[in-house]
């Protein structure tokens, strides 16, 4: 009987190649305690630190700190939350809505906190993480003095660490609806019931890009609350908006009005449906954004995600004006960036459009993808001018 998680060589070399996770096959000897913080040693029992243990996740133990002299406590979270934190420091003033803690890419695994104005929304995404969440409340509201929390706790892979899936407030009170700005854009926000914890952080820095580029008539598929809309209705002369969430059009609706902006339209449609509409009608657009949801949402779904991806891209592609700009992205996981700009390449001579690349883009600042943690990275983005 020991506390301590005993891994094997290949769990041992994991760690040391940068990846925090060692999975059940590679635990030795699994420690007899509950889920917690546990040392974890190599076969020949010397120490590799400390690491979050899950006994009824595949994904066993999470490695947190090399040091096995140091002792994972309040001060231990308040230092890598706040490391965090400054990291955050580059994305500068014009915003309130950030990720503050992107989990294995902050160091922090299994961690997500959103920062909403004066509110967080975090997920505790592993049965180790969950029993120190006393600790990471307490740290979380020292470092931001936020008003409260809202643990969005719903996501499924809660299920395989053996925890319920809830929607509860851990500290202070926390609204249905907040207001933030992003670059001078307002946003409604609905942490309890939004998607992810309320809106999509990540596409930031692409919405600002697509923005410094947009004009004349400009379309935005899978809108969700118009947040790409809303930047482009400031270049653009018209932006038709579409998305098949009947509540997520009308929050964007709302958020129109919020801005003062009349040239957005909202439609409910399917995408795929619609831009083959649009391409009969003869439609066209100076500006199109297409961000469509996961579609490869497991690694069997793969190649069929690639061909949704493809079929979207060649209209999409389509229905640009000569000239045009496109920014298209996937947020899939299992799509990595080289396949994605496969599919882009073989859209554009399937379109019989030619097609230059402006920029190619990731995850900003607050979203760290990390190089040796593969899982961290899911966000790629192409900007794409039509030469004719
Ligand atoms: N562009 C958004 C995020 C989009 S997330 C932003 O920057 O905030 C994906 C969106 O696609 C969701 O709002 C979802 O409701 C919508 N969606 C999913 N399937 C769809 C489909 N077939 N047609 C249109 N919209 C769809």
């Amino acid at each position: 009987m020991s506390e301590t998680a005993r891994v094997s060589a290949r769990g041992a070399k994991r760690i040391a190649a940068g990846h925090p996770w060692v999975f059940r096959s590679d635990i030795e000897r699994a420690p007899s305690t509950e889920a917690g913080v546990v040392p974890v040693e190599d076969q020949r029992g010397k120490g590799l630190g400390w690491a979050l243990w899950s006994p009824a996740s595949e994904i066993s133990i999470r490695h947190i700190e090399a040091d096995p002299k140091a002792r994972v406590d309040d001060a231990w979270w308040a230092a890598r939350i706040g490391a965090a934190l400054a990291r955050r420091r580059a994305i500068g003033g014009d915003t309130n809505a950030v990720r503050l803690v992107h989990a294995e890419g902050d160091r922090l695994p299994s961690l997500v906190v959103d920062r909403y104005d004066r509110w967080l929304v975090v997920q505790l995404l592993s049965a180790g993480l969950e029993s120190c969440r006393a600790a990471v409340v307490r740290a979380l509201v020292a470092a931001t003095g936020c008003e409260g929390i809202l643990a969005r706790n719903d996501a499924s892979v809660r299920t395989r660490e053996g925890l319920a899936r809830e929607v509860t407030v851990l500290a202070g009170g926390v609204p249905d609806e907040i207001e933030v700005t992003e670059a001078g854009v307002r946003l409604l926000v609905t942490p309890r019931d939004g998607q992810k914890t309320g809106a999509f952080l990540d596409q930031r820095e692409n919405r600002r890009l697509v923005a410094s580029v947009a004009r004349g008539s400009a379309l935005d598929l899978f809108s969700y609350h118009g947040s790409f809309a809303l930047h482009l209705a400031r270049a653009a002369d018209r932006v038709v908006a579409v998305d098949s969430s009947g509540a997520a059009l009308e929050r964007g609706a709302r958020n129109a009005a919020l801005n003062g902006v009349g040239n957005i339209e909202f439609v409910e449609a399917d995408a795929f449906a619609f831009v083959r509409d649009r391409l009969k009608s003869g439609e066209r657009y100076d500006t199109v954004v297409v961000d469509p949801p996961a579609l490869a949402k497991n690694r069997g779904s793969i190649a069929g995600a690639l061909r949704a991806y493809h079929d979207l891209n060649v209209h999409a592609m389509r229905l640009l004006a000569p000239n045009g700009m496109l920014f298209t992205a996937s947020c899939s996981y299992h799509v990595g960036k080289g396949p994605f700009l496969d599919m882009v390449r073989d859209a554009a001579a399937d379109a019989g459009r030619t097609l230059a690349i402006r920029a190619i883009t990731g995850q900003p600042v607050d979203h760290p993808e990390v190089v040796t943690i593969p899982e961290t990275g899911y966000l790629k983005g192409v900007l794409l001018e039509a030469i004719g």
